[in-house]
Parts: structure tokens; sequence; C-alpha cells
């Protein structure tokens, strides 16, 4: 061997020594057992996470952050994920990543009243209470009821669930689905009309421009059920309004699994006091065109909600400048109504409280239309005295019928 090569082979030699004699003696990686349970998030609306099974045989789920482009914020309210194990297996789950930023600011929505939804056969929910842990973590233990359990921070609704209204929507005299626009990603952006388009009053409701609260989608099925079902009271109702409804603002979140934002990391409810963008937030310039285009037909809704879940409840009034009495009147008139016609008892937000940009202010700041965002609490409903399953969300939609005839009356 010549010199040269051999004080090359020297070198190379010693350079590896370091980094040999770095590594543990039993490297982790050779140790892994292979898991008892599996977490599948391969499904509709299923949260995107990290998963590992820890020493003491606990599922670590590291959930990923939903970012909001033009902010620091960032949020993780949604959890959906399906566990896979044997019937009977003690399932104990820590989900860690709850550091939400809110306005800039580490905040977490996670308290002792909170809670998770879970099905083993993915059709009916039970909510159970989850264990906050120090670190912003969750901890949920169950046992495998069937192989397969769905754990969701919210009942969830899904595009098929969507799909499956819609179907039926489009099969009634009185109805009708209207394509409006696209997603970011290119999905569909439905307005459905219920009732006659030359009936005295009109309504406009929108849900999910949040993707995690499916809430809103769940109320707004309670409200077509009630009024496809040509009753005498639905008969009553639909003399008096039509009713215009954008079901699912943000799909792009929902098929993802998303918490809040668009696909752009876009609010939909931000920067209503302005024209929306059309290429950041498509969902919502398609529905100010159709805004438009419903002004100009002389059909500007008389009354339109926003409709959200938060720990809240509240009716949001927000209180823009300038003379908004008639408007404050009017939104007295529809709290008044929630709580004689339905669960509703949280009552509105206070006189001090304004938040511009929000469809709410938005629609009645540049439009002149009545308008509010109503927050759903996700975690409790106190008239009822029970956490929220769908089916109590049904049960408020039905009864809003009511509450808008009244309103318009
Ligand atoms: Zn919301």
């Amino acid at each position: 061997m010549k010199f040269v090569t051999l004080l090359l082979v020297i070198c190379t030699a010693m350079l590896a020594i370091p980094a040999r004699a770095a590594e543990p003696e039993n490297s982790s990686a050779d140790t892994v057992a292979t898991p008892k349970i599996f977490i599948n998030t391969g499904f509709e609306n299923a949260s995107p996470m990290n998963w590992r099974i820890d020493s003491a045989g606990r599922v670590i789920g590291s959930m990923v952050y939903d970012h909001e482009r033009f902010s620091p914020n960032r949020a993780v309210n949604h959890y959906h994920f399906r566990v896979e194990a044997a019937v009977g297996t003690e399932v104990t789950l820590i989900l860690e990543n709850f550091d939400n930023i809110w306005n800039g600011m580490l905040a977490s929505d996670l308290s002792e009243k909170s809670r998770y939804v879970v099905s083993f056969d993915n059709r009916k929910w039970e909510s159970r209470s989850v264990v906050p842990l120090p670190g912003r973590r969750v901890f949920i233990k169950f046992k495998m009821e069937a192989p397969h359990a769905y754990i969701a921070s919210v009942e969830p609704y899904r595009i098929s669930d969507l799909d499956r209204m819609l179907a039926k929507i489009r099969q009634s005299k009185n109805a009708s689905v209207t394509t409006i626009g696209k997603t970011a990603e290119g999905r569909s952006l439905e307005i459905v009309r219920i009732g006659n388009e030359n009936a005295p009053k009109r309504l406009f409701l929108r849900a999910r421009a949040h993707a995690f609260e499916a809430g809103g989608n769940w109320t707004v099925e309670g409200l077509v059920q009630k009024l496809l079902s040509n009753d005498e009271d639905a008969r009553r109702y639909l003399k008096t309004y039509c009713v215009y409804i954008l079901p699912m603002a943000n799909k792009d979140g929902v098929a993802r699994g998303k918490t809040r934002f668009n696909a752009n990391g876009y609010d939909l409810n931000r920067k209503w006091d302005k024209p929306a963008d059309s290429l950041i937030a498509p969902e919502n310039y398609y529905l100010e065109q159709w805004l438009h285009r419903m002004i100009r037909a002389n059909k500007k809704p008389d009354l339109a909600l926003d409709i959200h879940n938060d720990a809240g409840g509240n009716l949001h009034v927000s209180r823009p400048e300038g003379d908004i009495s008639a408007y404050l009147s009017s939104m007295e008139k529809l709290e008044m109504l929630l709580r004689k016609h339905t669960w509703f008892t949280e009552g509105s937000t206070k006189p001090s409280f304004r938040n511009p940009g929000t469809l709410g202010e938005g629609f009645m700041a540049r439009f002149g239309i009545h308008a509010a965002v109503y927050e759903l609490n996700y975690e409790w409903i106190a008239g009822l005295k029970k956490a929220p399953l769908a089916a109590d969300w049904i049960s408020l939609g039905n009864n809003l019928g009511e509450v808008f005839y009244n309103y318009f009356k």
C-alpha cells in the first residue's frame, strides 16, 4: 500500500471512530416491539397526527397544527382517528400539541370540561370526559368494545354526510342546490335554497367556516329536515320566508381533518370588512359574488347567521360604529326567540363586544344585512345540562324554523 493511500485509510478510520463511539449500545431502533394497537388516520375527516407506543404501552399521539397564513396563530381543536385493537384491550391515549396560538398568544381550549366522543360502530357516538394533563395534553382511557373505536373531539359531520343531505334536497320540489364556485382545492361550493324565492322574507345561513365546528352542520341538518318534512309547521314557515344556506364553507379543511383555516391558511370568518381575495379565500369570494347577485335581483337576505362552535355558546352581536339601534333590537328579538323555542340559554355577547371582520359584522356594515355569528358550545349545552351530540344540534335545528317564523312575523 502506498503511503498516501495508507494515510487516507487511517484518517477515514479515525473520522469514523467518534461517530460509532457516540451511538448507544442498544439502538432503540432495534428494540421497537410490534404494537398491539394501530392508529388509522387514512379516512375522510381524520386528523393528521404522528403516533408511537411508549414503553408503558400507551399511545402518544402528536397532533399536527393547522396554521394561519398571515399570523403566528395555529390551532388543534379537531382530532378524529380510528383505534384498531382486539376487543377488550385497555387503550390509553395521550394526545399532545395543544399549544394553540391565538391572537399571537399561547392559548389552549383544554379544561376540566373538555370532552371527547367515541363510537364503536361509526354511527352511535357517546360523549366522555378527558383528563387534561400538564403540558397541554389530553389523557383518554377506554376499553375496546369492538375491533374499531372512532375517537373525535366533536361528533363528526363529513362531506359524505353533506352529500346525503344534498341528495335529499335535490329530490325535493320546493328546494334546489346551486353550485356557486369552488374551494381552494377545487371542491364544489353549494348554496341550498328551501322554499319559494318570492316569499316575503329571506334568511341566509352559513355553517362550517371553521373545519372542526361540526355543530353548525348538524344544526343545518335539523333545520333542513324540518323544512323538507312538509308538515303543517314547515308549510307555515315557508309561506313567510325562503332559506338560503351555504352548509359547508370550509370543505377542504373538513376533508383533511383540519381545525380552522382553509387550504391556504386563511380564516374564512375574517376580513369581511372588505371584498374577498379570489385566490386565497375563494370560499368567501364566491359567497360574496352570490350575495351581489341576490342584491341585484332584489333578493337581499333580511337576516344572516354564521353558525360556529366555541366554548361559550353566545350569540355574537358585534357593534360597529354608527346608528345600529334597529339592528340591536332585531338581535334582541332573535335572542328572546331562541330562548323561547330552543334549548338556547347562553345569551348574547356583552355591549362592549366588537369583532370586526367577522361575517356577522361584515354583512351588517357593508350590505346592511342584520347578521350575527351564532356560536354553539361544543363542550356543554347549559339548557340541557349535557355534553352535545349530533342529536342535540339536530333538535336545535328542528326548532329554528319556529324561531325564524316568529322573527319575521
Ligand atoms: Zn368558528
